[in-house]
């Protein structure tokens, strides 16, 4: 073989040649300050989660995990994949009115009746005297409010002319809405080697080729519609609007949008690998963003939140999908209580 048809730097194969990404589990080697919070430096409300339980006995448990972390109290999504009829999820809580609060779907049956709106805003008024904080978790990753129950809002979206009474009734009465938009930028992203959050973009891709689904771009400006219709009310957009990575393009929706609030729960991931852009925007918007969680309540899981909160801990590897480390937010004082505990407090007493 000559030399010019040999390769410049000929090399045996090694470890990085068969290492898939999905497999690669790196163990921190830093000797950097790890910080165990035990519970919240200031009492918590959580602001997402769901009926993960589905049992009195458990909900005890879950009691028993909130007293050891410092929550105070956690806010139920009754509408999502997993949840029991609203009647039923109340019944299971029951024995701790103060600790848990419930939030209601909407119920699209007959959704093309004329009537519907007329009885949709009766079953927001029926939850609003059993004491439901507000329609929550409507979801919009594309098709519109599938998650709903007992049947899917295919199609259904929150601009829907048939919705807008609905959601000025719900500000009349001091009810919220808390709603999941899109999803992070890059499951609309072709997934490929430039995807720069591949390993959950993955698994969640949004396939925008389907019917009737819309994409990213579309979602927002269908969800600002939504927001200009009822400036009265307030709608809590979950997982920072799924936008945690343009604070910019954020930060200009939130500006123009006086009524528009945002949880941070199940996307840790996402906002912790830019830690001080994040920290920098909560400190913005320090009076309109709450905590929540949407896992399934462990110690380990709210200890982990804490810590990213709390802390300016680094390179924290956390056993999510993503190929990235964490770093904590290092939030002060007087952010993390409002982000806690009190602009949730506000929110529910109407202010
Ligand atoms: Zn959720």
């Amino acid at each position: 073989m000559g030399l010019a048809s040999m390769p410049a730097f000929a090399q045996e194969p090694t470890a990085a040649d068969s290492i898939l990404l999905k497999d690669y589990r790196p163990v921190s080697i830093f000797n950097v300050p790890v910080t165990n919070i035990e519970k919240a430096k200031y009492p918590v409300i959580d602001m997402h989660t769901h009926d993960y339980v589905r049992s009195k006995e458990a909900v005890d448990s879950v009691v028993a995990i909130m007293d050891d972390c410092g929550v105070e109290q956690a806010h139920i999504m009754q509408c999502n994949w997993i949840s029991d009829p609203y009647d039923v999820v109340a019944e299971r809580y029951a024995a701790y009115p103060d600790r848990f609060k419930l939030w209601f779907c909407l119920d699209y049956t007959d959704f093309d009746s004329p009537d519907w709106t007329e009885r949709a805003i009766a079953q927001v008024e029926k939850y609003h005297e059993m004491g439901a904080v507000g329609i929550g978790e409507m979801v919009d990753k594309g098709l519109g409010d599938v998650y709903a129950l007992p049947v899917e809002g295919k199609g259904i979206r929150l601009n829907d002319p048939k919705l807008v009474p609905i959601l000025k009734r719900c500000g009349e009465l001091g009810l919220l809405i808390n709603i999941h938009i899109a999803e992070p930028i890059w499951m609309y992203r072709p997934i490929d080697r430039f995807n720069d959050g591949l390993m959950n973009g993955a698994e969640w891709q949004v396939d925008t080729t389907v019917e009737g689904c819309i994409g990213y771009d579309a979602l927002m400006d269908m969800f600002e519609e939504a927001l200009y219709a009822c400036p009265d009310t307030k709608i809590v957009a979950c997982h920072l609007l799924n936008m945690s990575h343009d604070y910019p393009r954020l930060s200009t929706i939130m500006d123009r949008h006086p009524n528009l609030y945002l949880d941070i729960s199940a996307r840790f991931g996402e906002s912790s690998v830019t830690p001080r852009a994040t920290k920098a925007f909560i400190e913005k918007y320090q009076d309109r963003i709450v905590y929540g969680t949407d896992n399934t309540p462990t110690r380990k899981m709210f200890r982990h939140t804490f810590r990213l909160l709390e802390t300016a801990d680094e390179h924290i590897y956390s056993g999510g999908s993503y190929h990235w480390s964490y770093y904590g937010w290092d939030l002060s004082d007087e952010v993390l209580e409002k982000i806690y505990r009190t602009n949730a407090l506000k929110l529910l007493s109407g202010e």
